[in-house]
């Protein structure tokens, strides 16, 4: 399966007055289940990733902002479309080279993956969320983010290798 976050890649927002690009690989994708990403979204939790702030440009429109500060104390800012109100992209004070990019405005959104869950301790009982990924009450350390970042990155590619292995040999059954 091709890998939609190689290269550049483009969202925006619902109505298409926002749109961004991206051209480097999200860094970490989580879902976060704290009341702010909950109001924020009308949902149970905002799925997002954070990619390198230096890779993001908006190409089209100018989004609305949204200033509050976070559990951290620092600012957050949230960019959403002024016009159809979706979020487009989220810059955080605490972590200036990053930016938080939701994962729902992707134009497609099907490759990604989310490796952890964070402030479950506010997710709302009747929110669904995946057993297998790991789950922080609050949120993870950078240096935590950093080593699940990179073991999501090993096990994607050793998935690559058993899938390329498995088409190799189908391939010689075949021939
Ligand atoms: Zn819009
Ligand atoms: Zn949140």
């Amino acid at each position: 399966m091709a890998d939609p976050f190689v290269g550049t890649y483009t969202g925006g927002c619902a109505c298409g007055r926002v749109r961004y690009e991206i051209r480097e690989p999200p860094r970490v994708a989580f879902s976060c289940y704290c009341r702010a990403c909950q109001r924020y979204t009308g949902s149970a939790c905002m799925s997002a990733m954070l990619v390198p702030a230096r890779a993001f440009t908006l190409t089209r429109g100018e989004p609305a902002q949204y200033r509050s500060k976070g559990d951290s104390g620092f600012e957050i800012t949230r960019c959403f479309c002024g016009h159809c109100g979706s979020p487009v992209v989220t810059r955080l004070g605490r972590l200036p080279d990053e930016v938080g990019v939701p994962a729902a405005s992707l134009d497609d959104p099907s490759g990604f993956k989310p490796t952890m869950n964070l402030f479950t301790a506010f997710a709302q009982p009747w929110a669904p969320m995946n057993p297998e990924l790991r789950k922080f009450e609050t949120a993870p350390s950078r240096r935590v983010r950093r080593s699940v970042a990179r073991a999501h990155r090993r096990a994607c590619r050793a998935t690559d290798s058993i899938a390329r292995a498995t088409f190799a040999r189908a391939g010689a059954a075949s021939g």
